[in-house]
């Protein structure tokens, strides 16, 4: 086998990106699955109502309260949580597959489930957390959403404060002041933990031709 093909044998990361509503994440991610072929999205289950827009299967799995409880009940979830009034949970098996196969998985996941992915102490598992510049902001980024009624955005940015107090829990934190400039530090991020030595299994076997001059 060439280094080429060893090289691009590896296991994927499971990148966690965790923020209040409106802090941009979700064009981040957006942006990063457009310019990485070797990336997927984890698509969660929710009980919560599909937004205008949204697609069932894409953004979601949009299910009900029993079959959330059910598939609970069947161990479907790497991990749930709570949030707002919904259950959300990230499906384990496209998640396992995609990770053997050696694409890197993102999360758009809160605090509960960073927690929980933690405890499940993978190695594999790299967390960042995208901060608003202002609070002032992150409400006129909820609004110009204009998806939520007044009182679900008064509620999700009294959430938000929650959400950021978590924000030590993580290995990267990223200002998204500005989105390219965010983009920049999170694609820096990736390219950083790939490069980690005990990420690159096929280094050992490399080196070992290089001191014997192959
Ligand atoms: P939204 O309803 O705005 O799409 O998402 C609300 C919050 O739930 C966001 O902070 C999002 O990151 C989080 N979330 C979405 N899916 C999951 C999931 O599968 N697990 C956990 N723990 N949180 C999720």
């Amino acid at each position: 086998m060439d280094f080429e093909t060893m090289k691009s044998q590896r296991r994927g990361l499971m990148i966690v990106l965790s923020s209040p509503s409106g802090a941009g994440k979700t064009t981040l991610t957006r942006q990063l699955l457009s310019e990485n072929q070797n990336m997927t999205m984890s698509v969660s289950a929710t009980t919560r109502r599909p937004r205008p827009g949204e697609v069932d299967g894409k953004d979601y799995y949009f299910v009900s309260k029993e079959k959330f409880s059910a598939m609970l009940d069947e161990n479907e979830f790497l991990e749930h949580a709570k949030v707002f009034d919904n259950y959300y949970g990230t499906p384990r098996g496209p998640v396992e597959e995609a990770l053997i196969a050696g694409k890197d998985v993102i999360f758009d996941i809160d605090w509960q489930g960073a927690q929980q992915l933690t405890q499940a102490a993978s190695d594999d598992l790299v967390k960042v957390f995208i901060l608003p510049p202002g609070m002032q902001e992150l409400e006129k980024r909820l609004r110009s959403r204009a998806q939520d009624s007044d009182e679900v955005i008064a509620k999700r940015m009294s959430k938000s404060e929650a959400e950021i107090s978590h924000w030590a829990e993580y290995d990267y934190v990223i200002v998204n002041d500005e989105v390219d400039m965010a983009m920049a530090e999170l694609t820096a991020v990736i390219i950083a933990e790939r490069l980690k030595r005990k990420r690159q299994l096929w280094l050992g076997p490399f080196v070992k031709t290089l001191v014997q001059g192959g």
